[in-house]
């Protein structure tokens, strides 16, 4: 069977030009970085041209960028070390309510501590209000934190904006960048982030490596204590390949990120008409223009959309409900509800993510296959029978 792969919000692929550059940090130059001898010397030269490459790419300076396990680490140190750092002058954190839940879960655990959050609300697109960011603002905030876009939805926030409201505030402003590296133009400097968290197995890097980019000059308490590594900030032996390969595969992702943007956009558009005009009771959520060039994002009416999934998964077809790390969880998406699509509906979304390895040909069939996917689970349905007036009410 032929299968397509159409879940790149939850991981991409390793690029084999990626694989190649990584290859000889697992064979014949496994030193560890901080050894001595010719091996570390040369682990750690790897390191610094990478921290140098990455740096650059994003507008950093090296001495910014603290490599970590991924995403959810960065998320998790940008608040605990926040917390840890700025806890005696403010116990107050701003953050969105559509977060991933690598900063929801350690919200929560804050606000156990004592930490008091305002989670702000998102409009029907998914996206935040920076009116509502800066009514939010409170003597005693230390930290506001937006996620760049969207992992679900695909929504692109306000960001430059936003940063500009916690820097006219004095305020640290962070962003997760998790979803947008790679696909959207960052420089940290213009855009005005001090902090920011982006993991490389999102734009066809290995899984398992990821950085968070503190601003120099910015205080953050350490998360994980140990050795000397990343300037005795992170402790742990360095992942040398991954780090190796994070910064060949950002590279290549900023290099072909305008080709593989509108070629991108472009099965997504195609994507969106076709289930749109071919299958009734749908709706795209998130923002229709502001949103990731992969992302589509659908509810359909009267249906589970894990039984969409898995029907599409018999048919070779990979996608997801809600995000891959809340699915195994029966809640609804809590990025939906905070748009106020309704529970039944939000049980019924079902996101597709495409990548630079698909095709239309692809496209075409998984719309094909949705469409009677979602005739056959309707026809079982007696919501849907209902509304048919094939079930009368009594
Ligand atoms: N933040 C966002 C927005 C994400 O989409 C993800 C992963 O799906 C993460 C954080 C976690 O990143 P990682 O998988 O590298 O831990």
């Amino acid at each position: 069977m032929n299968r397509i792969y159409f879940d790149h919000a939850a991981t991409t692929p390793l690029d084999k030009r990626v694989l190649e550059k990584m290859t000889p940090y697992f064979c014949e130059m496994a030193g560890n970085a901080n050894s001595q001898h010719y091996f570390g010397r040369e682990a750690m030269k790897a390191v610094d041209e990478a921290r140098d490459k990455i740096a650059t790419l994003i507008g950093a300076k090296p001495s910014e960028i603290y490599f970590t396990s991924g995403g959810t680490e960065a998320d998790n140190w940008a608040l605990r070390g926040a917390a840890a750092a700025y806890g005696k002058k403010g116990k107050h954190f701003i953050i969105s309510k559509i977060e991933h839940a690598a900063m929801l879960s350690t919200a929560a655990d804050l606000e156990k501590q004592g930490f008091e959050f305002t989670y702000l609300d998102v409009d029907e697109r998914g996206m935040i209000s920076t009116k509502q960011l800066e009514k939010s603002i409170r003597p005693d905030t230390v930290f506001i934190g937006i996620m760049f876009a969207n992992n679900e939805v695909g929504t692109i926030q306000p960001i430059q904006k936003a940063a500009e409201i916690a820097k006219k505030h004095g305020i640290p402003f962070f962003t997760d960048a998790v979803q947008a590296m790679g696909t959207l133009e960052i420089n940290v400097k213009e855009l005005g982030i001090d902090m920011m968290s982006f993991s490389a197995h999102k734009f066809y890097g290995p899984k398992g490596i990821g950085a968070l980019y503190v601003r120099n000059g910015l205080t953050l308490g350490r998360l994980i204590t140990g050795g000397h590594q990343e300037r005795t900030k992170r402790g742990g032996t360095t992942n040398v390949p991954g780090v190796v390969g994070f910064a060949a595969a950002l590279e290549i992702a900023c290099a072909e990120m305008e080709e593989n943007r509108k070629y991108v956009t472009r099965l997504r558009d195609k994507f969106i008409s076709r289930v749109e005009k071919e299958i009734p009771y749908v709706k795209l959520n998130g923002h229709r223009t502001k949103r990731l060039p992969a992302n589509a994002d659908f509810s359909f009416e009267y249906i589970e959309g894990e039984s969409i999934l898995f029907s599409l998964d018999l048919a070779g077809i990979a996608v997801s409900s809600g995000s891959a790390c809340s699915s195994g969880s029966l809640e609804p998406s809590h990025v939906l509800l905070a748009m106020g699509v309704d529970e039944a509906l939000a049980h019924g979304s079902i996101r597709f993510t495409f990548g630079k390895h698909n095709t239309m040909d692809e496209v075409n069939y998984t719309v094909d296959k949705l469409k009677e996917t979602v005739a056959r689970l309707r026809k079982m349905s007696p919501l849907f029978a209902e509304l048919k007036g094939e079930i009368k009410n009594v």
